[in-house]
């Protein structure tokens, strides 16, 4: 049988199990996310006491370079975590274990998870938008991970925003972007305290992140035309969220799609299925399909 390394790269922890799937999954080994050589030599160490490896997927945090034939594939790019800009991640655990790796953004990643075993089982194309410390959006586009030039940055799309609103946003970069405004962050620096201790303030947040993100996936819809659309997160858990964005998703849309799977918005926007582990779960798609390239 099989035997699969599945790693989930995070900014903050990395999530490691071995298997072939959710009934044959280790125990996941969670680490801390340190400097780059200290991490991926802990992943190397584990791939090694594991024995009886055949690939290794992972998951990572982004942004990372997935151009074909691009000298830096494999690498993660330019990015705010210390050390980490220009890591080559796939050329570091290849180097070290020999195996087959499979690489894809964090978000990619999941979706194929999802794909395999979840929420979007039979799809071909769908989105998955996670929204935790920031907002990370992909999916799968005819049964391929979604990727174009190199992979969506879904997160820092820009949105109209709540008529009432003026907080101006926590994106480095663009402000008020949908990250800007709605991810973990945001929250935190709206509202002075994480979006599990908002108290009575829960209401309001949970109106003003159901406008973000239930334009954010209408706009998803228009453009993309998904099956299905996959909304997670640590962000997601806030009460009422999901109806609101779902009714809000509706708003903006405001009749304009009228065929019967978007507007069955109950079946159309979910959560997702396979909880915290998608990542390590769907590293082990990652992994299978490196061992297995599609012709
Ligand atoms: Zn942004």
């Amino acid at each position: 049988m099989v035997r699969y390394a599945g790693i989930e790269g995070g900014g903050t922890t990395f999530v490691m199990a071995l298997g072939s799937g959710p009934e044959d999954l280790s125990t996941p080994i969670v680490f801390p996310t340190e400097e780059p050589e200290r991490t991926l030599e802990r992943v190397v160490e584990e791939i090694r006491r594991a024995g009886d490896v055949d690939a290794v997927g992972v998951a990572s945090f982004g942004p990372v370079d997935l151009r074909r034939g691009s000298h830096t594939h494999g690498n993660i790019l330019e990015t705010p975590k210390p050390g980490w800009s220009g890591t080559s991640v796939v050329g570091f655990v290849q180097q070290a274990v020999g195996l087959p790796v499979g690489f894809d953004t964090d978000v990619n990643g999941a979706a194929l998870g999802e794909r395999r075993w979840g929420a979007a089982q039979g799809l071909e194309s769908f989105i998955y938008l996670t929204v935790g410390t920031g907002v990370g959006g992909g999916g799968v586009n005819r049964g391929q991970p979604m990727h174009g030039l190199n992979h969506p940055e879904m997160g820092h799309m820009r949105i109209p925003r709540h008529p009432d609103d003026d907080f101006p946003g926590t994106c480095p970069f663009h402000g008020d972007c949908l990250e800007g405004m709605a991810a973990g962050v945001a929250i935190e620096a709206r509202w002075g305290r994480r979006g599990e201790d908002l108290g009575p303030q829960t209401a309001p947040a949970v109106e003003l992140e159901a406008w973000y993100l239930g334009t954010a996936l209408a706009n998803l819809c228009l453009s993309l035309s998904p099956e299905r659309i996959i909304l997670g997160g640590g962000v997601t858990k806030l009460p009422h969220l999901l109806d609101g964005v779902r009714q809000r998703f509706l708003d903006s849309l405001n009749g304009y799609v009228t065929i019967p799977e978007v507007l069955d918005v109950g079946s159309f926007i979910v959560a997702p299925a396979l909880g915290s582990r998608a990542g390590v779960l769907g590293a082990l798609v990652l992994a299978e399909r490196a061992l297995h390239p599609a012709p």
